[in-house]
C-alpha cells in the first residue's frame, strides 16, 4: 500500500536504526509527545531496535488522559439528566470520573451516543428539537477545528438546543510544564506530526531556543518515528537546539492557517488542568463572550464540580516521563483495558493501553504483520 508499507519497512527501520546507533554517544532521554506514537513505538519494538544509551518517555499527547476527572464528572452530570442527549467520541464512554462512566450512565438509561465528528451532534439536535444534545469536545489543536466548525454552525442557524461541553488543550504550553525546572530530565522532544499539521510548528522555536532541547516534527509510522529519533539524537550530539520538521509530507511551518482562524474566531486560551499534571496556564480553550450560549458548563451550571485525582492511578508521573506503566504497582493486576483505574489505560492512545496490548508481541512479528 503506497504510504503505508513504505513507513513499515523492516530493512529500512534497521537501517536507521544503526545510523542512530553510530552517531550516539552518550545517554539522551527523548520524550514522543503523542499517544499515537506511543502505540507505534511500543507496537514495533522502536525502544529494542535503539541503543541502549536512548531512554523513550512517552508524553501527555493523549486528549482522553489528560481530560480532568471533574471535567469527566460535568459530563457524568449533564449526561444524567432526562433531556438531554449526550454526545462524544467512543474513547470517552469508559473514562472512569468519581463514580461511574458515561457507558454505565448508558446501561442505565441515559441517551449517551458516539461518533467521529461533532457535526453529526449538530444533526441529531436539528432532529431533536425537544431534546438538549450536548457534545463532549475533547482533543488538541488537530480536533479543535472541527469543534470550532460546529459551534460557528450552531450559532449561525441560532440552533437553541445544541451546546459543547468544551475540554479541548494546547500542546506547547505543556511541553513548557514539562521542560519547568523540575522536569524529568527530557532532552530532546518528538513532536505530534497531525497537531503541527493544524498549528505548524513556528510556535516551538522560541521553546527549543529557551530550554536548549531539539523539537522533531514527526509523523507516526515506525520509518518516520525512528527518522525523528535520528534526527534528534543528530541534534543531540552536535550540541544543537532546533526545530525539525520529519513530516514534511503533511507539515507546514505556518500550519493550517484557516483552520487556526475559525478555531479563534470562537476560542481564546485559558488555564486548563491536565489529568495527572495539574493546572497550566492558557494550555486549554474556553469559549470568547460571542459563544457562550453554547458553553453546556455554564447552560447546565456543572462549572462548580472540582473533585480530585484517585491515588493509585501514577498516570500524571508516566505522562510527564517520570514512570513507565510497568512501574505502577496496578499494571495487568487491578487495572486492565477491562477494569481500568485510569484514563491511561482506557483510552485506545494511552500509554498503559498500548503496553498491555503490545507487550507480549514478538517485535519481528509486530513488523511483518503491519
Ligand atoms: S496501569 Fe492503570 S492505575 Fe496504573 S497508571 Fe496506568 S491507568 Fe493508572
Amino acid at each position: 500500500m503506497k504510504f503505508v508499507d513504505e513507513y513499515r519497512d523492516a530493512t529500512a527501520a534497521r537501517r536507521i536504526s544503526e545510523l542512530i546507533r553510530a552517531k550516539t554517544t552518550k545517554p539522551w532521554k527523548i520524550m514522543e509527545i503523542c499517544g499515537g506514537q506511543t502505540h507505534s513505538i511500543v507496537r514495533f519494538g522502536i525502544g529494542e531496535l535503539l541503543p541502549q544509551e536512548i531512554t523513550l518517555v512517552h508524553g501527555p499527547g493523549c486528549p482522553v488522559c489528560v481530560t480532568p476527572i471533574e471535567v469527566i464528572d460535568r459530563a457524568l452530570a449533564i449526561a444524567s439528566l432526562n433531556n438531554v442527549i449526550f454526545c462524544t467520541f467512543a474513547d470517552m464512554l469508559r473514562v472512569p470520573g468519581t463514580s461511574g462512566d458515561l457507558f454505565s450512565i448508558k446501561g442505565r438509561g441515559g441517551d449517551i451516543r458516539f461518533m467521529y465528528s461533532p457535526l453529526e451532534a449538530l444533526a441529531i439536535a436539528k432532529a431533536n428539537p425537544d431534546k438538549e444534545v450536548v457534545f463532549f469536545a475533547v482533543g488538541f489543536e488537530t480536533t479543535a477545528p472541527a469543534t470550532a466548525m460546529t459551534a460557528f454552525q450552531a450559532k449561525t442557524e441560532n440552533l437553541s438546543n445544541f451546546s459543547l461541553l468544551v475540554s479541548h488543550v494546547l500542546v506547547p504550553p505543556a511541553i513548557e510544564a514539562i521542560l519547568c525546572p523540575k522536569n524529568s530530565g527530557i532532552q530532546g522532544f518528538l513532536a505530534a506530526g497531525h497537531v503541527c499539521t493544524v498549528m505548524g510548528y513556528a510556535e516551538y522555536e522560541p521553546l527549543a531556543k529557551k530550554y536548549g532541547v531539539p523539537i522533531v516534527v514527526t509523523g507516526f509510522e515506525p520509518i518516520d518515528i525512528l527518522s525523528g529519533i535520528y534526527l534528534c539524537v543528530k541534534q543531540l550530539e552536535e550540541g544543537r537546539a532546533e526545530v525539525e520538521n520529519q513530516y514534511s509530507r503533511s507539515v507546514k511551518r505556518e500550519g493550517a492557517r484557516e483552520a487556526q482562524a475559525l478555531v479563534n474566531q470562537v476560542f481564546e486560551p485559558t488555564m486548563r488542568k491536565w489529568r495527572g499534571i495539574g493546572g497550566i496556564d492558557r494550555s486549554g480553550l474556553k469559549f470568547r463572550p460571542d459563544y457562550e450560549k453554547l458553553d453546556a458548563e455554564i447552560r447546565f451550571n456543572v462549572s462548580l464540580i472540582e473533585r480530585e485525582e484517585d491515588s493509585l492511578c501514577i498516570s500524571g508521573s508516566i505522562l510527564q516521563g517520570f514512570k513507565k506503566p510497568f512501574e505502577c504497582p496496578a499494571f495487568g493486576t487491578s487495572c486492565t483495558p477491562e477494569h481500568p483505574l485510569g484514563a491511561t489505560m482506557v483510552s485506545s492512545e494511552g500509554a498503559c493501553s498500548a503496553y498491555y496490548k503490545y507487550r507480549r508481541d514478538d517485535r519481528e512479528t509486530a513488523f511483518a504483520e503491519a
